[in-house]
This record gives structure tokens, C-alpha cells and sequence, in this order.
């Protein structure tokens, strides 16, 4: 049997402790080398998705002795570890003196402090810190005025993901309202008190919506509150800047999230009141949705990038709200919905002025929404289908009736069941059959001299059978036997006396 001396005992314990003690600081030195390594990892890959022209503009900030700082979204994005869309700048230089010190600079917004710098094929917002006035309009404050404080620039901001900086030297991320952890956690909250901050600018109230659609984020509850008190702020917000971020919205993945939280909200009622017609307009056959849930869907169903389209399917059935109609048996119609649809769209992208040639391009795809297809369509039907869409146009409305279906039931249709219509238009276009009024075999001077025609309507008229006759039958299209039907026409239908 062992037996131990206090003494060979006590040695023992503080041995032992001696080994603990020293692993112990192996570890702690072992844990901060990881974590310096991870930091230099994780500062090195996000310095990397810096481009190399921000951080020379950052650099030549610096080295003139101003601060700077990445913000806004940049941060936002570099933290949730997706790609930034734009790069946003924030300093201590005034206007003046950032325009001093790079040589291509546009003075987008020098009265807000902003100046877009160009710099190697770059552009670059850089905003001088600033603390936003009073806002009597609910749209813009009144005056602003510049501070040397990074933290009173962030406070203005609208959201704490929005409202982070980013050292690019050090890495270190400046956070004063938490983003980061609002980032982790999937939350939208506003700055301060939400109410006030929606009072300032009501068109937060939409930015919000868009992000915690974009993003997936909930709208944390007082911000929420706020917004459904609020809502009506956004009444006073002008047309050009609701359109932008409706154009924002229909970047998104799925921009059904963010049309749905507006219409939790109330926001949809205010600034898109014919959709908000749609809902609770229910559908029968095929239909799994209402109408208001079927078109946000057939929006996110538009997957290639062109916001046309995405409008398109969003109002492609706006117009059987006003259309509905019940059957004797109590079924839902909605005869003539498409040119409903057409006319509201127009009324409301007017309204948000959009462009005029996205208008004409977007109500023209709604007209035309309602085509179905069958293996029993003639030839001629297939031209004269051609025609009406126009050629240029035909795959916009495909994909715009694919979206549609998936807007359906949610579920991605089969793109091979327009298949067979594809075909039938190749084999017209291949045959170069007469398609357009210039492609016919006799023109409108050949009818005035041959018929020897008085001016007015009639030869217009005349080409218009003509065109209409060789789209029925493109054997036709020959000089000679056009000549023949046009005087046949004149004759019996146009001559008087
Ligand atoms: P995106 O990725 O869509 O560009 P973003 O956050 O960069 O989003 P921007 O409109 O480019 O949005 O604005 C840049 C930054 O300016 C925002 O992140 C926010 O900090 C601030 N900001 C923009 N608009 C407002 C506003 N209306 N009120 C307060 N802060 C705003
Ligand atoms: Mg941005």
C-alpha cells in the first residue's frame, strides 16, 4: 500500500496545478490565435468584396484627413454575406471638399450633402455626415445640417440593418443599434420612436416592407404598428419616389412577400387600390387562389429579370374585380377581365409615371393574356394570332401565361405545353407568309393608278382586305390576283352609283 507525506502530496497538487495552469494559457493563447487568424480570415474575405476603386476613394479620403466610412446597404449586405448592390460612402468631408479631391465628380445632391464620385469605371456616393431638420412635408427635411459625428449620421438612418458602418482599414463594424444583431435575428426595426421616424418620411414605411420582403425578416412589433398607424403618410409622398421602390420591389426574389405585407398593412389600399380590389375575389376551375393572391404569385412567377413582365403578371387580372359576375348556378365570370386589366394598368402606371414605352409594351401583354391554344387552329388562325401579338412580342407572352399558371396553384407548370403553338408559329415564319400590310404583292399607289381612284378612305379599306384575304388564304398574295379582288371589292363594296 502507497502511502504519501502531506508534503509529496501538496508538491503533487501544485504540480498539477502548474499543468492546468499552463494548458490552461496554452489554450487561451491557442483560442486567441484562432480568433485573431479567424478575424484576419474574415476581414481579409470581406475586404476582398470591397472593390478596389471604393477602397481607393476611401484611401484618398483618409489620407487628406477626413474620416470615411462604408454604410447603408453595403454593410447591411456584407454582414447577411450577400453581395452589395451599390456602395455607399459617409465622411467628415464637406461637398466641397470631396469634389476638390477626385477628378470626375457629379454633384447629385450637394444640397443633402451628397456627391457621386467616378473613379475607375466605378460610381460611389459619398454623403457628408449629417443630421436631418425638421420635416414639415413628410417627404424631405426642410435643411440639413453636417456634424463631425459618424453616430449622429447613423441615427438618421432608417432601419438599425441600414444603419451600420464599416471601417475599411480596420474591419471593425460600427453598430449603434444593434444591425448586427437585428441582421442575426431577422428583424426590421426602425431607429427611435417608429411613429416619429414614419411621421419624418412616410415613404420608410414602404422601404420597410420592401426589406422584410426581400430579406425574409419579420417587422418587429412596434415598427409594424407603426407602419399600419402611419400608412397614410405615404399619401403625401410623391409618384416618382413610391414607383422607385415599387421598381425595388419587383427586383426581389419574390416580390409576393413584400405585396402581402403591404396588404397587411393597409399600404396596398393606398397606393395600389386596384389590387387590393382582387382580394377575397374568388376563382373557380384551376384556380387554388383569389385573384389578389393568384397575381402576386404570378408575379414572383416572372423569373427572368425584366420588371415589364413582372408588372405585367402583377395587373394581368386587376380587371376581373370589376368584371365579376355570377352565372344562374352562382359561378364566377369575368368576360372581357383582359381589356379591364389593360385599361387599369394603364390608369395606374400613369399614375406612378412610368415610362410610356413600358406602358403601351406592358398593357398590350395584358390585352392579349387571354389566347387558348388547340391543335384545331388553322393556319390562318396561327397568323392572324401572330399578327395581333406581333412577332417581337410573342415570347414576353408566353413566359407572362407560365407565370400566369404558376400563379395558379404554386406550382412551376410544364414550359413544353406551349410546345405545340411554338411550332405552329415557326412553320409560318419559316414560309415568310405575307404577315404585315408591306408584305403584300400590290401597294396602295398600284390600287390608286390600276382603279383609277379618287383620293380618300377607299384605298386604305381595300389594302385592309386585302391583307385580310392573303392572311386567310397566303396563295393569294400574287400581283395579279390581288389586283382581280380589289376591283371586285371596290365594286361591290365601296362604289357608289
Ligand atoms: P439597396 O440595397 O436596395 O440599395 P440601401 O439600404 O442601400 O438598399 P438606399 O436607398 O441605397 O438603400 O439608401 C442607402 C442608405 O441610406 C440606407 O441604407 C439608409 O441608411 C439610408 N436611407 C435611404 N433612404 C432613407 C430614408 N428614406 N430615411 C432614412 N434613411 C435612409
Ligand atoms: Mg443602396
Amino acid at each position: 500500500m502507497f502511502r504519501f507525506s502531506y508534503r509529496t502530496l501538496s508538491r503533487a497538487f501544485i504540480g498539477a496545478c502548474f499543468a492546468q495552469f499552463h494548458k490552461a494559457r496554452v489554450n487561451a493563447d491557442a483560442l486567441r490565435y484562432l480568433t485573431f487568424q479567424s478575424f484576419l480570415w474574415y476581414f481579409n474575405s470581406v475586404r476582398r468584396k470591397i472593390p478596389r476603386q471604393v477602397q481607393e476613394i476611401y484611401t484618398t479620403l483618409k489620407n487628406a484627413g477626413f474620416e470615411c466610412y462604408v454604410v447603408g446597404g453595403a454593410v447591411r449586405n456584407l454582414v447577411l454575406g450577400t453581395p452589395p448592390k451599390d456602395w455607399d460612402l459617409a465622411t467628415d468631408a464637406l461637398p466641397q471638399e470631396v469634389i476638390k479631391l477626385f477628378r470626375k465628380v457629379i454633384p447629385t445632391g450637394v444640397p443633402h450633402g451628397t456627391v457621386t464620385v467616378l473613379h475607375k469605371g466605378i460610381s460611389c456616393e459619398v454623403t457628408t455626415f449629417r443630421i436631418d431638420g425638421i420635416y414639415t412635408d413628410l417627404r424631405r427635411p426642410d435643411s440639413v445640417e453636417y456634424t463631425s459625428s459618424l453616430s449622429e449620421d447613423l441615427r438618421r438612418r432608417d432601419f438599425s440593418i441600414n444603419a451600420m458602418a464599416l471601417d475599411i482599414e480596420t474591419g471593425e463594424i460600427i453598430d449603434p443599434h444593434d444591425g448586427q444583431e437585428d441582421c442575426l435575428r431577422k428583424i426590421i426595426r426602425a431607429i427611435g420612436r417608429p411613429e416619429e421616424r414614419f411621421d419624418e418620411d412616410g415613404l420608410r414605411i414602404l422601404r420597410g416592407i420592401r426589406f422584410a420582403g426581400r430579406l425574409g425578416f419579420t417587422i418587429e412589433s412596434d415598427t409594424l404598428a407603426a407602419m399600419i398607424a402611419r400608412a397614410d403618410n405615404l399619401k403625401t409622398i410623391s409618384a416618382e419616389r413610391i414607383r422607385m421602390e415599387i421598381e425595388n420591389i419587383l427586383e426581389s426574389e419574390k416580390p409576393s412577400e413584400s405585396f402581402a405585407i403591404m396588404s397587411d398593412t393597409g399600404v396596398l389600399d393606398l397606393i395600389l387600390p386596384e389590387l387590393a380590389a382582387c382580394r377575397g375575389v374568388i376563382q373557380r376551375e384551376m384556380h387554388s387562389f383569389d385573384v389578389f393572391t393568384h397575381s402576386i404569385l404570378a408575379c414572383d412567377g416572372i423569373v427572368v429579370a425584366d420588371p415589364g413582365l413582372r408588372l405585367a403578371a402583377l395587373f394581368h387580372d386587376i380587371g376581373k374585380a370589376p368584371a365579376l359576375r355570377f352565372t344562374e348556378d352562382g359561378e364566377p365570370r369575368f368576360f372581357g377581365h383582359e381589356a379591364e386589366s389593360a385599361r387599369l394598368t394603364q390608369g395606374i402606371l400613369l399614375r406612378l409615371k412610368f415610362p410610356n414605352a413600358l406602358i403601351r409594351r406592358v398593357t398590350h401583354l395584358i390585352a392579349q393574356h387571354m389566347f387558348s391554344y388547340d391543335c384545331r387552329w388553322t393556319d390562318a388562325a396561327v397568323r392572324r394570332f401572330i399578327i395581333r401579338v406581333g412577332k417581337e412580342n410573342l415570347e414576353d407572352l408566353f413566359t407572362l401565361r407560365l407565370a400566369d399558371s404558376y400563379g395558379r396553384t404554386g406550382v412551376p407548370p410544364d414550359p413544353r405545353s406551349l410546345d405545340g403553338l411554338r411550332r405552329r408559329i415557326t412553320g409560318v415564319l419559316s414560309r415568310d407568309e405575307a404577315l404585315t400590310l408591306k408584305s403584300l404583292k400590290l401597294s396602295g399607289e398600284d390600287i390608286k393608278n390600276t382603279l383609277s381612284l379618287p383620293p380618300g378612305p377607299s384605298i386604305g379599306q381595300i389594302l385592309n382586305f386585302l391583307f385580310e384575304s392573303v392572311v386567310e388564304d397566303p396563295s393569294l398574295n400574287d400581283r395579279e390576283k390581288l389586283l382581280r379582288i380589289a376591283e371586285n371589292f371596290y365594286k361591290t363594296r365601296l362604289k357608289t352609283g
